[in-house]
């Protein structure tokens, strides 16, 4: 999609700490991290959002879900636990309309909700 900024990170038109990358999956650093270790793991074909990309890429999700897995073992993150999260719609806090899952590790992570 041609004004989305993470269409144009896994175009190589902008660049970001690319820290694993397959044919489907692409994931980078987070510009502004909250916690040790940010990560945003994303598929290269674009979908707005969590719900969008269920009903029209199911595969997709999987896909990814796999990468943060691979990930995970590969780096310390699966030893050290680490959190999935996704923001679906603006009240929810998304800012960026092309499916992203944050991927955070740090020594300890506080609950979430507010
Ligand atoms: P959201 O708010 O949509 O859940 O998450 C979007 C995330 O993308 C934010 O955490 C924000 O810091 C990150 N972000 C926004 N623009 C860029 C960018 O150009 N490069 C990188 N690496 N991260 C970005
Ligand atoms: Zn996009």
């Amino acid at each position: 999609m041609i004004d989305c900024i993470f269409c144009k990170i896994v175009n190589g038109k902008i660049p970001a700490e690319i820290v694993f990358e397959n044919d489907h999956v692409m994931a980078f650093r987070d510009i502004q991290p909250q916690a040790r270790e940010h990560f945003l793991f994303i598929h290269k074909a674009h979908q707005a959002d969590l719900v969008e990309m269920v009903h029209e890429n199911p595969e997709g999700v999987l896909q990814i879900m796999k990468a943060i897995g691979e990930f995970s073992k590969k780096t310390k993150m699966k030893e050290n636990g680490f959190r999935v999260v996704t923001n679906i719609g603006r009240s929810a806090g998304q800012s960026v309309f092309h499916t992203h899952f944050h991927v955070l590790s740090d020594n300890h992570l506080g609950r979430f909700g507010k």
